[in-house]
C-alpha cells in the first residue's frame, strides 16, 4: 500500500538530530551577525527589541530573515 510508518524511536532519534543540528547552525549564523558590518547594517535591528520574549526573535531586518531562511534549506 504505503511506505512504512519509522518506528517511535526512530522519530524520537531523527528529531533530536534535528533540534542539535538546527541549534548549532542558528548559534553560529548569528554569531557571524556580530561582525561590525554585519551588526551595524543588517543585525541590528534584531537587538533593538530588548524584552526577552518570542515576539522578539523573529523582530529582525528583512536579509537577516531572508539569508536565515536559504541557510536552512
Ligand atoms: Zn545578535
Amino acid at each position: 500500500m504505503g511506505l512504512p510508518m519509522p518506528s517511535a524511536w526512530e522519530v524520537a532519534a531523527q528529531l533530536g538530530v534535528y533540534f542539535v543540528v538546527e541549534d548549532y547552525f542558528n548559534y553560529w549564523l548569528h554569531r557571524a551577525l556580530h561582525c561590525r558590518w554585519c551588526y551595524e547594517h543588517v543585525h541590528r535591528v534584531h537587538h533593538e527589541f530588548t524584552a526577552p520574549i518570542g515576539f522578539a526573535a523573529p523582530y529582525a531586518h528583512w536579509a537577516e530573515i531572508t539569508s536565515h531562511d536559504i541557510f536552512k534549506f
